[in-house]
């Protein structure tokens, strides 16, 4: 059995930092894991280019190792590997950016202030500022990570095909 998620690489690791640094100085103590999600996640009919999870206390326990030995990471992001490695930086940004605006620091709860929002949007109103110059950025990337996974999907058949005419 393989699994499901693999270790980022370095340089989306030190994207996450930029991003983080740049438009989210609340999360400077926020533990946050990022991993590859090397299967297609579908939403609503759409495939999903990464989510963001908040960790619960069994997460937290199993993942003392990597951040904090206290308290575990508080978030997890995955990113769709395919979408990843298809893209270019720009909008790799953009979906670091996005996932971490579902983050919420509440500065007012006592135990964990690491909450998650939803947005109503497809976007957060930040988001749809910052992004104005390609405001269907989303949809672009869904559609090019569509592609790329059809274009596998067809050399699987292909083979397959080539595999059952030889024998
Ligand atoms: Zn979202």
């Amino acid at each position: 059995m393989g699994l499901r998620y693999d270790e980022v690489t370095d340089h989306a690791i030190e994207l996450l930092k930029e991003v983080r640094s740049k438009d989210f100085p609340e999360l400077v103590n926020a533990k946050i894991k990022v991993l590859f999600d090397l299967k297609k996640r579908k939403s609503g009919g759409q495939v999903v280019l990464a989510r963001i999870i908040k960790t619960n206390d069994l997460i937290r326990h199993l993942t003392r190792d990597g951040a904090d030995y206290h308290n575990g990471y508080d978030y997890i992001i995955t990113i769709d590997k395919k979408c990843w490695d298809n893209i270019t930086d720009l909008d790799r940004v953009k979906i670091l950016r996005h996932e971490l605006r579902h983050t919420f620091f509440d500065i007012e709860s006592e135990d964990n202030p690491y909450k998650l929002l939803n947005h109503s949007l497809s976007d957060f109103h930040e988001e749809v500022e910052l992004n104005k110059d390609d405001p269907r950025w989303r949809e672009r990337v869904a559609t090019l990570t569509e592609d790329v996974y059809e274009q596998e999907k067809e050399v699987r058949l292909e083979k397959k095909r080539n595999k059952n005419r030889r024998q």
